[in-house]
């Protein structure tokens, strides 16, 4: 029965509030549509994914439901029309049960900024889920929901999944349509995926992957196959593996773990073949510049007219106070993080520094697609590590640019527009869940998804 199922995935929520997984819970819709999926399953009217329980990040516009992206600056805001993601999964039967905690528009690796409080790892609450999708990971992870979307535009659906446990996918740029997602960045944003099994993630990606005229990067042939993937046997295949000069930035238990996944991909049929990629120190640095590049002419919207919060105005009675309404609601609505990369990106793109920042990640941008290009030549997919180290305490990095740094193996796939998928793999030590990543040539988001079901059994 999905009432039921719904009925304890809703206990759990209520039972760990305290992680923090969720921005807002419908129960009452979400029963509702529970009780519609249990008149529909069995019949000729089931769909795809009857009665499959959804969280959505809170970036993603859900009609009915409140859309914050974590930030004061959206506070009260509710979307007009649904994202293309959350129509297709709901024409397919899927029930949302709410909206996921998440760092202040996606920007973080630890679901520390958000205006709802960090959201928590359910596996040690005294560490962070990872981000920025950490409630999504959450909500999985804790069996508070079956699958949950998030948003992928630098590693926030793979490292929280790997902190957490759970599999996140990251899928081929132009796959899955962000009409509707609150965007970040565009050129690298992503909706992605978190899942507890392969088969969930399969079917959950063949519903939303697809052509969309909505969003000018859907591409044509976008349509997801991955049900009929995991049909067919896994032939043998090529990995790519990073030497051990580029794992020097990681943990020694995930050096070793790596090790142990490249054993694993071989024993499934995989073929190593070391393969270094070229300038990964030039990663973080051409991400961070883009995306914040991006993000300063993307959050120029939010200006205290068209959405959400308006700061107070102090008392015109006093004459010429200079009151700008959108500085001050800018200032009073946007928490550090978001601040501090509206001014980064406001300084690589303004005159006389657009050249030596903006114009060098883009050419750098070109040489790492290329290296990719030409490394899907000589592999089928490429194995790395998803993050440099297991979870970390809350509040344990305060340093903005140690941050930024875990999401050294992530952003490359962002960057050159091809899927990623993390699996989890072991834990470490302490029994934190460690995650192993997978990536692949443009348009390849099924071979992944293959894969890792030939690991899983
Ligand atoms: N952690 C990265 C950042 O802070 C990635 C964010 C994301 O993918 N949305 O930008």
């Amino acid at each position: 029965m999905v009432t039921e199922k719904l009925q304890t995935y809703l206990n759990r929520c209520d039972e760990r509030a305290d992680l923090k997984a969720w921005t807002f819970v419908d129960a009452e819709g979400s029963m509702h549509a529970a009780a519609e999926a249990d008149e529909r399953v069995g019949t000729a009217m089931e769909r795809p994914l009857e009665g499959l329980v959804v969280g959505v990040k809170d970036n993603i516009s859900l009609v009915g439901m409140p859309l914050s992206c974590a930030s004061n600056i959206l506070k009260g805001f509710r979307p007009v029309y649904n994202a293309t993601v959350v129509e297709r999964l709901r024409d397919a039967g899927a029930i949302f049960l709410g909206k996921t905690n998440m760092d202040e528009f996606a920007m973080g690796s630890s679901n520390e900024h958000s205006v709802y409080g960090a959201a928590r790892n359910p596996i040690d609450p005294d560490r962070v889920p990872g981000g920025s999708s950490g409630g999504s990971a959450v909500a999985v992870a804790d069996g508070q929901c079956d699958v949950a979307l998030g948003s992928d535009t630098g590693g926030s659906v793979r490292q929280p999944a790997a902190f957490c446990g759970v599999y996140g996918l990251k899928p081929t740029y132009g796959r899955v349509s962000r009409y509707g997602l609150v965007a970040f960045a565009s050129s690298l944003d992503q909706i992605g995926i978190f899942s507890r099994t392969v088969s969930d993630m399969a079917r959950t990606f063949d519903v939303i992957a697809a052509h969309d005229p909505m969003d000018a990067t859907s591409h044509p042939d976008a349509a997801g196959t991955a049900m009929d993937a995991l049909g067919k046997p896994l032939s043998t295949f090529r990995v790519g593996v990073l030497p051990d000069a580029l794992l020097e930035g990681c943990d020694a238990e995930i050096r070793e773990a790596y090790h142990q996944f490249v054993q694993a991909l071989q024993q499934i049929g995989g073929t190593p073949v070391e393969i270094p990629l070229p300038n990964i120190e030039t990663w973080i640095p051409t991400y961070f510049i883009l995306a914040t590049a991006e993000a300063s002419s993307n959050l120029a919207r939010f200006d205290g007219v068209r959405y959400g919060f308006r700061a107070d105005e102090p008392d015109h009675d006093a004459p010429d106070d200079g009151y700008d309404m959108t500085t001050a609601t800018r200032s009073a609505g946007f928490g550090s993080e978001v601040k501090r990369r509206i001014m980064l990106g406001t300084f690589v793109l303004s005159s006389g520094y657009k050249d030596a920042y903006y114009t060098k990640a883009l050419q750098s941008r070109r040489l790492i697609s290329e290296a990719y290009a030409s490394v899907f030549e000589q592999v089928d997919v490429y194995a790395m590590p998803t993050t440099p180290t297991t979870a970390f305490k809350q509040g344990e990095i305060t340093d903005p640019v140690q941050m930024w740094l875990s999401d050294l193996y992530t952003v490359s796939a962002n960057i050159a527009g091809i899927p990623a998928l993390s699996v989890p793999f072991g834990t470490d030590g302490k029994g934190l869940p460690i995650g192993m990543q997978l990536q692949g040539a443009m348009f390849e988001d099924e071979r992944l998804l293959q894969v890792a079901q030939q690991l899983a059994t």
